[in-house]
């Protein structure tokens, strides 16, 4: 079945179109720089790129170049639904849904839970219904796999009243990925996903870990908020709580500032004074850059302490899959992080290690417990919820 993939971010909007059996993609962009007068749409054919200019700037601009692309193809009639990546379904959503006029009023509700990407993916769904009204539109959310945690792992320690009124509590992220990665870590193990309890990681800008039993996500680093956790590229992760109020007094500095901070300006970025580029980093430790050393340190540290509290969260653990742009490429995090987990009985495989970069992963340990590279592909994943929604659902 063919399904158009979309994920809008608040000035972007990336598709691709999916075959869900196959995984076959004849067509994939990004627009870039919606809303503004620079926006242009990049183009991936099958084996050509091309960049159009988007004068106007708008999601329905940006949609009708890929009807026009469709056109071309000759596909547009054989394309059966749309997923749409939607990052926040609060606690209302434990898997993909049909959009129906209810549904778009629940993300809606979720907009304070995630003030910058909720509005953004609305205006791609209202877009892509006006481009295509005859299909059926799915949401799939980011939010979703986390939705099996127990309240052990989703309840903060704060006052009860903020959950109940505000629904204060740990929600999570990336689970798209982590959900992918999992179950495509079972059948390269060959082993039934029912089974196993396995820790992911997705190391890309933004970072988390889970704790995946059985198939189900009973823990994660992300909470609230994308910001709790791992240190990330340019997001601090978990900091104390007296922070804010702490720099408020001493530096004078509003809330909004503060958070603004920890979102942009902190992680790999705050702590090197040079990049969020994990890549750049390396090499500028490599050429004896000490903040760039210490940066990738304190990453590692933080990882490896977090896979180990997920594994004592599981209890035994079967396997640790590494992901994002970091986790498929970074042989040099990943050594260094299985070298912190000894405990946990890992044992690299330096040769593989260092070949899992080119882009085909594999298991990078030789016995012991097994550390895999699993290349993401949430778009695959979003289109083979979607064919699930439109073929009936559970
Ligand atoms: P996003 O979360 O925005 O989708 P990605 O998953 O593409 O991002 O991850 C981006 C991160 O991956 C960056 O820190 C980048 O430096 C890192 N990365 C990509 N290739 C390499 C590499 N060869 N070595 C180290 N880090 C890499």
């Amino acid at each position: 079945m063919w399904t158009l993939v979309v994920n809008c971010g608040s000035s972007s909007l990336k598709f691709a179109l999916l075959n869900s059996a196959t995984g076959e993609t004849p067509l994939s962009g990004l627009a870039e720089r919606l809303g503004s007068d620079l926006a242009s749409v990049r183009v991936d054919r099958e084996n050509e790129r091309v960049t159009v200019p988007l004068p106007r700037g708008s999601y329905p601009e940006a949609f009708g170049v890929l009807l026009a692309e469709l056109d071309a193809l000759g596909l547009r009639r054989d394309v059966r639904a749309v997923g749409h990546r939607v990052v926040h379904g609060g606690d209302r959503f434990n898997t993909p849904v049909l959009i129906t006029p209810e549904v778009v009023e629940v993300i809606r509700a979720c907009i304070p839970l995630a003030p910058l990407h909720n509005p953004a993916n609305l205006a791609g769904i209202e877009a892509a219904r006006a481009a295509f009204p005859d299909l059926p539109q799915v949401a799939v959310f980011d939010t979703a796999f986390h939705q099996s945690m127990p309240p052990v792992a989703y309840r903060y320690a704060v006052p009860t009243d903020w959950y109940t009124h505000y629904g204060v509590r740990r929600y999570g992220f990336h689970g798209i990925s982590h959900e992918y990665v999992a179950g495509e870590a079972a059948r390269r193990l060959g082993r039934d996903p029912s089974g196993l309890n396995l820790v992911t990681a997705h190391l890309g800008n933004g970072c988390s870990v889970a704790a995946v039993q059985g198939g189900r996500s009973i823990d994660t680093s992300m909470g609230l908020t994308p910001l709790e956790g791992l240190v990330m590229g340019t997001r601090s992760g978990d900091v104390d709580p007296g922070l804010p109020d702490y720099l408020a007094r001493e530096a004078g500095l509003s809330l909004p500032g503060i958070t603004a901070a920890l979102y942009r300006e902190s992680g790999l970025l705050g702590l090197s004074g040079l990049t969020n580029d994990m890549r750049e980093l390396e090499e500028a430790a490599r050429q004896g850059n000490e903040n760039a050393r210490l940066a990738v340190d304190i990453f590692v540290y933080r990882l490896a302490k977090a896979i180990a509290g997920m594994a004592t969260v599981l209890g035994t653990l079967d396997a640790l899959v590494f992901t994002g742009g970091i986790g498929e490429n970074s042989a040099t995090v990943r050594a260094a992080t299985l070298a912190r987990l000894g405990l946990l009985g890992f044992r690299l495989d330096e040769a593989a290690n260092a070949q899992a970069v080119r882009g085909q992963g594999g298991v990078i340990t030789s016995g012991g417990v097994p550390a895999l590279v699993v290349n993401t592909n949430e778009e695959l994943m979003i289109a083979r919820e979607t064919a699930w929604v439109v073929a009936g659902g559970a």
